[in-house]
């Protein structure tokens, strides 16, 4: 007979609500969920009382940089961090890697880098650029979970923005396959040189307009090829009726959003901190507030991370020059935290935000078996101490580099134990991630 755990928490977030519940683990899988206090006879018995469970979090939104760019991030420390905060399966952006991930060749470079090193598991997004159509089939068929693309400079000479042509010639092509198309959307017609080095010129600079523009490049493409789309990191709340009205039409289209756009406003960002530079930017506070009620609202359909950093002297801590710092924030590890910690405030559940935080973003992946706790799911588990508080310390944190616009902030709940397939783990521990294809196989 195989060995079996249960852990056991007055505050168990189901796809249904949050409630007490002993979830029982056989073979790597979630095989049961029974009453708090039910005798399972399991090999070894968790109780975290008042500690709430919550499926692992499925971060789909996360740059790695390695191979090629290792010194901003690397799979070795992204998933460490990722562990750490909660985070039990990441999906890697095809940028800004050496080689972007544009090719199958390229695709199992990275597959290659990763193997070995991973703490949690691990699933890559291929890259459609200008010239790749004919890729696109074989890497879907060697694993990645879909496709990303920009349609305003990304920032990486060799990962060129398709235009509204290529957009749709790609989707077509994606069609029949249900992957998704995920789009960085801002217009570049919409995105002009800052006039200034100040933060306010750098928001001007990317008005919500080029979002809305571009959104509606996205659902024409979507409409006209009947693929899937997904708008990555929204930023603009006024564009939340846009994407409303296109699902209401039957338009196949998501879209996320990220803890920053969710905690931060442009009125609160210090004089020359870089830290706080992304793209689209962080805006104002009455913006924030209509992302949150877009959330809310189920427009938006998921939180990640958009986890991007690079290395401190790109940045440009020293200068705050907003016009030539690299834009990424990195917040693998404290996304959660981030969320929670306002989400509660605003009257919300944990049930809220494993939907927003895990299995909306699983769901959009093609991995079935991740984000929810439920029987016949990977036993992902995550204790965390939701009332907890504790303020971010950037060299305290697992990531590359100690950059963080949380620095300083005091954030409430805290990841405080983690099982991966049912087994404990933690970030100095043994690397124990699989890497992922489509569907929730091993990539290999
Ligand atoms: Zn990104």
């Amino acid at each position: 007979m195989s060995e079996t755990l249960v852990i056991r928490s007055t505050r168990v977030a189901l796809p249904g609500g949050v409630r007490e519940a002993a979830v029982l683990v056989r073979d790597n899988r979630i095989e049961a969920i029974a009453d708090y206090g039910a005798q399972l006879g399991a090999t070894a018995d968790v109780d975290l009382g008042e500690c709430a469970l919550l499926p692992g979090l499925v971060d789909t939104h996360v740059h790695v940089n390695e191979p090629g760019r290792t010194e901003w991030e690397g799979f070795g420390c992204a998933t460490r961090a990722a562990l750490a905060g909660g985070v039990t399966t990441i999906c890697d952006m095809p940028l800004n890697s050496i080689p972007v991930t544009t090719s199958v060749a390229a695709l199992r470079a990275k597959v290659a880098a990763a193997a070995g090193q991973c703490a949690v598991d691990v699933a890559f997004w291929g890259g459609a650029v200008p010239g790749n159509l004919g890729d696109m089939g074989p890497l879907l068929d060697a694993g990645v979970l879909g496709f990303k693309c920009f349609l305003v400079d990304s920032g990486i000479a060799e990962f060129a923005p398709l235009s509204r042509d290529e957009l749709r010639t790609a989707m077509k092509a994606l069609a029949d396959s249900g992957a998704p198309m995920i789009v960085h959307a801002e217009d570049p017609g919409e995105v002009r040189a800052p006039s200034g080095p100040d933060y306010e010129a750098f928001v001007a600079s990317r008005p919500t307009v080029a979002e809305r523009r571009a959104i509606e490049t996205v659902v024409g493409a979507a409409a006209a090829s009947g693929a899937r789309a997904h708008i990555v990191h929204l930023a603009a709340g006024d564009c939340a009726a846009l994407v409303g009205a296109a699902k209401a039409a039957g338009v196949l289209l998501s879209a996320e959003t990220c803890p920053h756009y969710l905690f931060f406003c442009a009125e609160e960002v210090p004089a020359g901190h870089t830290e706080f530079k992304c793209c689209p930017p962080v805006r104002y506070a009455a913006n924030r507030e209509a992302l949150w009620r877009a959330l809310e609202a189920g427009v938006i359909d998921g939180v990640v991370s958009d986890h991007s950093p690079c290395s401190p002297v790109l940045k440009d801590l020293t200068g705050g020059d907003f016009r030539t710092a690299w834009g990424g924030i990195a917040s693998l590890q404290i996304g959660l935290s981030a969320v929670w910690t306002v989400a509660r405030r605003r009257g919300h559940s944990l049930a809220d935000v494993a939907r927003w935080m895990c299995s909306f973003p699983a769901e959009l992946a093609g991995l079935p078996s991740k984000g929810r706790i439920a029987v016949g799911c990977d036993a992902d588990l995550v204790a965390f101490d939701a009332d907890a508080s504790f303020t971010v310390r950037g060299a305290e944190l697992l990531h590359r580099h100690p950059v963080t616009p949380y620095e300083g902030r005091t954030l409430t709940g805290r990841v405080t134990r983690v099982w991966l397939r049912g087994i404990p783990v933690s970030a100095d521990g043994p690397a124990r991630g699989r890497l992922l294809r489509r569907g929730g196989g091993d990539i290999g």
